[in-house]
């Protein structure tokens, strides 16, 4: 729904309780630069290829102090100090997490990703896809019968929609048909489609290199859709 949650506060309620805090940065990550410092949080998690990185690598950011709390959670090269037939202690942060050999070039190409976008600008990226979000956004309410999932003020530039009577499938077709991709389904958020009672919904997902004609396509592929299946 793109909803930008206010986990500051939320952060700051679950430490009053004694809660740790994961939060799973995943989709903000590409839009939105988190201050860990800022937000107190205790854990921090996120994927390169959500960020034009490759996949199979992502991240996570843990306080020290949970970090030494924590055993590890694999065994390998490099995360031992020492070892005897009575004990064995485990290197320091983050070796005791990093055993064996890890994915180096994975990492490095993350690193690249994070700098491109450092390179782009966070501000510039947000500017130019709250634009093409209001803007969309505009054009795809014109269109009868066509609701949005996700109003809130504070919102990323995703788009959620169904049109009146038509599957979400139907439409991604027909929309992959004329070059736009879109995703179509549940969006690993079964719940909030049953509160809705809905099957799905199309998602149109806005980042910092999709343009305005881009847009224009989707809302004319909406269109061609919705009339092709009613
Ligand atoms: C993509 C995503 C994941 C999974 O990350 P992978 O690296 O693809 O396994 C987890 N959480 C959220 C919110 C995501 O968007």
């Amino acid at each position: 729904m793109g909803t930008i949650n206010p986990i500051a506060e939320i952060i700051e309620m679950a430490h009053k309780k004694g809660a740790a805090v994961l939060v799973d940065g995943a989709q903000s990550c590409s839009h939105i630069k988190p201050d860990l410092q800022a937000l107190d949080v205790d854990f921090y998690v996120t994927s390169a290829h959500k960020m034009c990185g490759p996949t199979g690598v992502g991240m996570l950011f843990g306080k020290e102090e949970w970090l030494n709390k924590l055993p590890p959670y694999q065994g390998g090269g490099e995360m031992i100090a020492e070892v005897t037939f009575a004990k064995t202690t485990y290197a320091g942060l983050p070796h005791k997490f990093e055993a064996g050999t890890p994915n180096i070039a994975g990492g490095i190409a993350f690193g690249a990703a994070i700098d491109y976008l450092n390179s782009i600008g966070f501000n510039e990226i947000d500017a130019h896809e709250h634009e093409l979000l209001k803007y969309a956004t505009e054009q795809l309410t014109t269109i009868e019968g066509l609701k949005i999932y996700g109003t809130g003020v504070d919102k990323t530039s995703v788009i959620s929609f169904n049109i009146e009577g038509i599957h979400p499938y139907d439409i991604g077709t027909i929309v992959d048909k004329l070059g736009i991709a879109v995703r179509t389904g549940h969006h690993c958020a079964q719940p909030i489609m049953d509160y809705y009672k809905i099957p799905g919904t199309v998602r149109a997902s806005f980042a910092f290199y999709n343009t305005k004609e881009e847009v224009d396509t989707l809302v004319k592929a909406v269109k061609k859709a919705k009339k092709m299946l009613t």
